[in-house]
């Protein structure tokens, strides 16, 4: 394998990071065991195996319970800064192991070994929010109606939280989660993607290495693996009173469900139909740059990835264009060569899809403006690249209303006002990420509006795809309504307390109201 912007080789990266031929997928720090199937992990990159990892079975489901419920009873008592200062240790391990764990991020999930530094650089950056946050788990105060009385709220850890990942971001997701789950006094059980379960044990092997070097219990941290009967066991399961599940739409229903059934808490992260609005007053070079990386960049698999451009009728030729001339100029190949752009697609089965979308869009009445494609031959062994496509489309069309997780771009003309644009972007189940470009204040201020995006995030001259740690992330609707990372998101890891301390000596009662004995 041709690789360009490193000299340290995937195979260094294994090494570095403790990886095996066979390597136990249940972990609850350093006790690593497994008696599940075996699942073989195949790089989309050049489709040789990786490595494989034995499952979690239902017995082995039980240890690691009893190790989180136990070790939850340690974790919660210390308090809290001195566990930030455990989250600050495994920022610095995300550091040294960075270039190799970025690697092996690119070669399991098929991105750019830019984008997979990055994601390694998120789990960093998360990291360091945590730790200052360790100091401000903060609640009100408030006066109490009763003279001599002291009121307020604190928050108090949760105990298991439960966390089902995707495999786009099969590294940072978890380390949303955990940097602040961990702060917050709660321990950890992660199912990652069965189709990124390296990544998995390699983040184990990270986290493991931080704990024991302090002396902690075994159960802060767990791993467990398969594919989603692995999962339900936790979505069914009283211990775990918070599921923080990312992932399709399709599973987030049926795992909301599950939780909200035992009155658990879920945090949902699902799947996004991302608009960019191209206005008579947008930057054309901004929006282009915005909405090629957001269409292409990870091969089209972020959930923030741009599907939908809805440019206005003055500009539309002149953006697709534009648009379609920067799509010649892509280079589709190995996502570890820095000289590439686009990597491949996670396996065929995603393939498949993409080729469906692009037959779907053709029948439903669309044009092609960039013809689609698998690409054969040398250095496309593995199968999974293929090339990043764009239709002329209507916004009512059902492959349209989709998220189809691919490199596929829909033009969509409107015409008349911004508020005619809204609503062909908030017309869609999804809610996610959403981008208007303009220079005109009125239409972005329309925009970010309450008769605005209905999105979780919406962004002024910037694309969808991607977002910063600060800002609470998720998205509306079928999005699932969870938020993660910055702000104030760290509140669901935790349980509010209202407290109301009497220091007189007489019990008067709220509201005035007398009971005489
Ligand atoms: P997926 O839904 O197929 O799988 C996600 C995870 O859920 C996997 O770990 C899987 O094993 C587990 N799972 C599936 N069914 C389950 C069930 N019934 N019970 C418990 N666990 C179950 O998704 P994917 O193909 O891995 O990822 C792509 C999807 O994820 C896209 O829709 C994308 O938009 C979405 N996504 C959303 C965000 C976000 O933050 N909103 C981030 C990344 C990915």
């Amino acid at each position: 394998m041709k690789e360009v912007l490193t000299d340290f080789g995937v195979e260094n990266a294994l090494n570095v990071l403790g990886i095996n031929e066979v390597n136990d997928g249940t972990s609850t720090g350093s006790n690593s065991f497994s008696n599940g199937e075996i699942i073989e992990s195949y790089s989309p990159v050049d489709g040789q195996l990786i490595g494989k990892v034995k499952t979690t079975s239902k017995e082995d489901y039980e240890k690691v319970m009893q190790a989180a419920t136990t070790a939850f009873k340690t974790w919660r008592t210390i308090p809290a800064p001195q566990r930030g200062e455990i989250v600050r240790q495994f920022g610095e391990k995300l550091r040294e192991k960075k270039e190799a764990l970025g690697i092996l991020v690119s070669y399991e999930m098929g991105k750019s070994l830019q984008e997979g530094l990055g994601e390694v650089q998120e789990m960093i950056d998360i990291c360091d929010f945590a730790v200052g946050l360790s100091r401000q788990l903060h609640g009100l105060t408030m006066h109490s109606e009763r003279p001599g009385h002291r009121m307020y709220e604190q928050y108090h850890p949760l105990g298991v939280v439960g966390i089902i990942s995707a495999f786009n971001f099969p590294v940072a997701v978890w380390a949303w989660n955990t940097a602040l789950a961990w702060i917050c006094g709660d321990v950890c059980v992660w199912k990652p993607s069965e189709k990124t379960p390296i990544c998995g044990v390699a983040c184990q092997n990270i986290a493991a290495e931080v704990f024991k070097a302090n002396n902690l219990p075994e159960g802060i941290s767990c791993l467990i693996n398969g594919d989603y009967k692995v999962g339900e066991m936790m979505t069914k399961d009283t211990r775990v009173p918070l599921v923080s599940a990312t992932g399709s739409t399709r599973m987030g229903k049926i795992v909301a469900q599950e939780v909200a059934a035992r009155l658990g808490k879920s945090l949902l992260e699902l799947g996004g139909n991302n608009a960019i609005i191209v206005t008579p007053d947008a930057d054309i070079k901004m929006t282009v740059i915005g909405a090629v990386f957001g269409a292409v960049g990870t091969c089209g698999q972020r959930c923030t990835s741009t599907r939908r451009l809805i440019i206005h009728e003055s500009v539309y030729d002149k953006v697709k264009e534009a648009v379609a001339d920067a799509y010649k100029q892509l280079r589709i190949g190995n996502p570890l060569d820095e000289n590439n752009h686009v990597g491949p697609l996670i396996d065929k089965d995603a393939v498949g899809m993409y080729q469906k979308a692009l037959t779907q869009v053709v029948e439903e009445g669309g044009n092609i403006v960039v013809e689609g494609g698998v690409l054969i031959g040398e250095g496309y062994e593995s199968g999974c690249y293929v090339k990043p496509a764009i239709a002329e489309a209507k916004p009512d069309y059902k492959i349209v209303q989709h998220e189809t997780f691919a490199p596929v771009l829909y033009l969509l003309k409107y015409s008349g006002d911004v508020e005619n644009a809204i609503e062909i972007q908030n017309n869609v189940a999804q809610g996610l990420s959403s981008a208007i470009m303009t220079n005109n204040l009125r239409e972005a201020e329309r925009f970010l509006s309450v008769q605005g995006s209905d999105c979780g995030i919406a962004n002024v001259n910037i694309g969808t795809s991607g977002a910063e740690i600060g800002g609470a992330f998720g998205g509306e609707k079928e999005t699932g309504g969870g938020r993660e990372s910055g702000s104030d998101a760290w509140k669901i890891y935790m349980r509010r307390q209202t407290n109301t301390i009497n220091y007189t000596t007489e019990l008067p009662l709220a509201q005035g109201i007398k009971f005489d004995l």
